[in-house]
């Protein structure tokens, strides 16, 4: 059942419901490890389904456009106030509707159409929105793209200040979604110093781990740092930018009135509560945990012979080229969730193959980690995804559904929020 109870849309909708509540089991029997993805608390989802999705309140605390904002204006400057706290900056921004918006904030307060934007190419493990042609960030702006070197998959500094200093970039992104390694934000600072750029950290990925101790903070080289709060930050969907005092106005009015309307109210208060448990703690043994288990799960499957880029991980996050296990990223992906095992086909660098059917897979730990999962599973994990590639080679179909039934068997010792069985 879904936890909180959802007697009143069972009435009103029974099948909107029964969905509801099919995806809750769905998310309760398998293991999840689409490393952008988590389980919020129990109290994420109560703040987030509340009376709040019924206010408007376009402007900032204090400064609004409409009337009733009473407690409204409250529960923005909680989670202002506790986003600052935790990651010691000047000056947070919680209204961004998701990670997207946000970076498009940024190119609002820092750019104008066709100047030149610099940022880690998408098959590098960049995102779209730093400047990859098919965005509308490719498509307005001017954008340039750094690589990683082949040998290593790692970042290559030299080829990043070669580029700047050719190119001249205003803005330079440090950060992405496919990248296993710790983000040299002190050299990304140097670059950007020389060549007058402002550097943006989006740290949407592994905000939960720098709130964790668990990666190096960006605060203190960054000009500007945008998040997702819905990844390792394990709060509701939406997005926070952070800065220095120096960008604050820049950074507000390019949120509102530059590019939205009325913030989420009910979204703000699932930040406010997330980064209240990210204080906690035990969220800093949480962003441990999860790194711990991503090395264990690493190692596992280097021994089983998986090819990982980089040769390893330093945080949630393995990028596997499956090129040498004979099969594409997408047939195993497809695969490996009939097994149980839910993750995404994704590029690999240097990837020779289209990327709708690329060579690699990307997996995570940050929600097995929530689940309670520790690095004495993870050998087990790593078995159950070379059994799962064998049999999707053989076409084996029993073989996955044998896979699947037994992560079924090993997660019902670890409850998840959000649903009893
Ligand atoms: C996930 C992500 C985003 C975008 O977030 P959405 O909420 O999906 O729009 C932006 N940047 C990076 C690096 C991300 O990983």
């Amino acid at each position: 059942m879904h936890v909180p109870p959802i007697p009143s849309l069972t009435t009103t909708d029974p099948e909107l419901a029964g969905l509801i509540e099919q995806e809750a089991l769905r998310q309760h029997d398998k293991l999840r490890m689409i490393a952008s993805e988590n389980y919020v608390s129990t109290a994420v989802l109560e703040a987030s389904g509340t009376v709040l999705t019924n206010k408007y309140s376009e402007g900032y605390p204090g400064k609004r456009y409409y009337e009733g904002q009473q407690y409204i204006d409250q529960v923005e400057t909680l989670a202002v106030e506790r986003a600052k706290a935790l990651f010691g900056v000047d000056h947070a921004n919680v209204q961004p509707y998701s990670g997207s918006p946000a970076n498009l904030a940024v190119y609002l307060a820092f750019l104008n159409p066709g100047d030149t934007v610099m940022g880690m190419a998408l098959p590098m493990g960049g995102h779209l929105t730093h400047g990859w042609s098919v965005s509308a960030t490719g498509k307005w702006f001017n954008s340039v793209r750094y690589n990683v070197a082949r040998d290593t998959g790692r970042i290559d500094f030299d080829e990043v200040r070669d580029l700047a200093r050719r190119e001249r970039p205003k803005v330079i992104f440090a950060g992405g979604t496919a990248i296993p390694r710790t983000i040299d934000f002190p050299a990304f600072a140097e670059i950007a110093r020389e060549v007058g750029a402002v550097l943006v950290a989006d740290i949407a990925h592994i905000a939960g781990l720098i709130a964790g101790g668990a990666h190096p903070s960006p605060v203190g080289y960054a000009d500007v740092i945008t998040t997702t709060t819905h990844k390792t930050l394990r709060g509701p969907r939406g997005a926070m930018i952070l800065s220095t005092a120096e960008h604050a106005a820049a950074v507000d009015k390019a949120v509102f009135p530059g590019l939205q309307g009325g913030p989420h109210n009910h979204t703000t208060a699932g930040i406010a509560v997330a980064l209240r448990e990210a204080s906690q703690p035990g969220f800093s043994e949480y962003a441990q945990q999860v790194v711990a288990n991503a090395k264990a799960l690493a190692t596992a499957l280097a021994e089983r012979g998986f090819d990982l880029i980089s040769g390893g991980t330093d945080n949630h996050l393995i990028l596997v080229d499956l090129t040498g296990k004979g099969i594409g990223g997408k047939p195993a992906a497809k695969a490996l969730d009939r097994a149980g095992i839910e993750l995404n086909y994704n590029t690999v660098p240097y990837d020779t193959r289209k990327p709708f059917d690329p060579s690699g897979i990307r997996l995570g730990t940050p929600a097995l980690t929530t689940r309670g999962l520790t690095e004495a599973q993870m050998p087990q994990v790593a078995a159950w995804m070379d059994e799962a590639v064998t049999a999707a080679l053989k076409e084996d179909e029993a073989a996955l559904d044998l896979i699947a039934a037994e992560v079924r068997t090993l997660v019902t010792s670890y409850p998840i929020p959000g649903y009893t069985p």
